[in-house]
């Protein structure tokens, strides 16, 4: 199926700095917690540790939380939307189906990340450990870090240091 819905990527300065990549399904954010954050390059495999699904209005928070859960300082560093793209023996199947079976591709069209991705289960003990990795497409960027060449927010341009300091 060539369903559609948003996504967003927060950068999160928790007790340990990771990029929460969430992907809307079925009327909430299927998130997974990034460590080394996503990369534009097909030979970068980015852990992804599935996290508990948020609501879609926390797609756009920007700012700090101070005490509790995830206390740390978040930025919008992404969003925009995806297709489903995900297939089963040839067959379009809806991303709900894909993500359930471990194998979900979709293309994201976001102000940084453009193009296909894939995200795959992994068979490890304890997390719901993930692959997010950049699918080979023309949009494929073999050189450079993403992260290092656009920190600034999406919502406010700035870094997360800046929005640390002023929440
Ligand atoms: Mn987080």
């Amino acid at each position: 199926m060539g369903d559609t819905g948003r996504f967003v990527i927060q950068k999160h300065a928790a007790r340990r700095l990771h990029y929460d990549f969430r992907l809307e399904v079925q009327g909430v954010y299927r998130s997974w917690a990034v460590p080394k954050g996503p990369s534009m390059n097909p030979r970068d495999k980015r852990l992804a540790v599935a996290v508990e699904d948020h609501p879609l209005s926390w797609g756009n928070f920007e700012g700090v939380i101070a005490t509790g859960y995830g206390a740390g300082t978040v930025q919008i560093w992404d969003r925009g939307t995806y297709r489903n793209t995900s297939e089963r023996a040839g067959e379009p199947i809806g991303i709900a189906a894909a993500l359930e079976s471990g194998h979900a591709t979709f293309e994201l069209r976001g102000e940084k990340l453009r193009g296909g991705f894939s995200l795959t289960r992994l068979r490890r003990k304890g997390q719901d450990s993930w692959i997010l990795q950049k699918l080979r497409d023309t949009d494929a960027e073999w050189e450079g870090d993403i992260l290092l060449q656009r920190p600034g927010s999406v919502e406010s341009g700035r870094t997360i240091e800046e929005i640390a300091a002023k929440g």
